[in-house]
């Protein structure tokens, strides 16, 4: 699976369309990652393309009504849609609910939790940068959201990791990221992007000492297929471990950090704590 954004083929991007000087049509699959409503009860989309990875799009229809159609205008669906782009702008000709992820917003823990996934998903990704690797672990990680009994957290963080490595932006873990050496204790450090051996660690700061055994789950979670980490739970000592990095490399490195949806979890602990 091809995850950078740097490798999306050249044939991908001009397989659907077709160009004019001015302006093009644009075939391609999406995520509605948020809406921001305008006047005159007009909307822009923030979605996250199959093809042209994330764009802002011009919506006049809006996609009101409880129609299946108009379900392609909001978060947790996978549509079909039609572009068009005219001047750098583009907006919905046509639009089509491919998938309807419909119980993840019958149920306000998944909802929270899927909220801060698609939050963590916009900022993460730049503008019109195809990311197809990226396209395709969100839709599994809504599928598996959606049959998961309980301890969402877990799954977002798997998410969160393997999204981060997607991009070509995971931690350094198979050595001390400065000289190669093996790290035999885990110290890694936020700073450097990975593990740091004894004699490289005294310069640097931002230093974790997450221990092996963390270090051991993190690899496993970023080796395993997320549909297999769906069927899996974590005890909650190595969660707050996991969490704790992934906030600290998100901020340090992406600027990540303070997502809205992000106050919702740490004050409802349940999909955490659930079994
Ligand atoms: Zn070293």
């Amino acid at each position: 699976m091809s995850c950078s954004p740097a490798l999306a083929t050249a044939a991908g991007q001009n397989r659907n369309i077709n160009r004019s000087e001015k302006s093009m049509n644009i075939q391609t699959r999406g995520i509605i990652l948020k809406q921001i409503k305008l006047m005159n009860d007009r909307r822009m989309l923030m979605m996250f393309s199959e093809e042209k990875g994330k764009i802002s799009v011009s919506a006049s229809q809006a996609g009101s009504g409880k129609k299946r159609a108009a379900l392609a205008y909001r978060p947790f669906t996978l549509g079909r849609y039609e572009l068009y782009r005219a001047r750098e702008i583009y907006s919905i000709q046509k639009a089509e609910t491919l998938r309807s992820y419909f119980s993840i917003g019958e149920d306000i823990d998944k909802y929270l939790y899927a909220s801060y996934a698609l939050e963590f998903t916009e900022k993460l990704l730049p503008e019109e940068a195809p990311a197809p690797g990226l396209f395709s672990l969100l839709t599994e990680f809504f599928s598996i959201l959606e049959k998961r009994p309980g301890e969402y957290l877990f799954l977002v963080r798997a998410y969160q990791l393997k999204a981060i490595q997607c991009c070509g932006y995971g931690p350094s873990l198979s050595g001390c990221v400065i000289c190669g050496k093996p790290v035999e204790d885990g110290c890694f450090s936020v700073k450097a992007g990975g593990l740091v051996c004894p004699s490289c660690r005294q310069d640097i700061g931002l230093i974790l000492q997450v221990g092996s055994d963390i270090i051991e789950k993190i690899k496993y979670i970023l080796k395993t297929p997320l549909k297999k980490i769906g069927k899996l739970y974590l005890d909650q000592a190595s969660l707050k471990a996991i969490s704790q990095l992934i906030l600290q490399y998100l901020a340090y490195h992406m600027d990540i950090r303070d997502l809205k949806s992000e106050a919702f979890l740490s004050t409802d602990p349940s999909g955490a704590e659930r079994k």
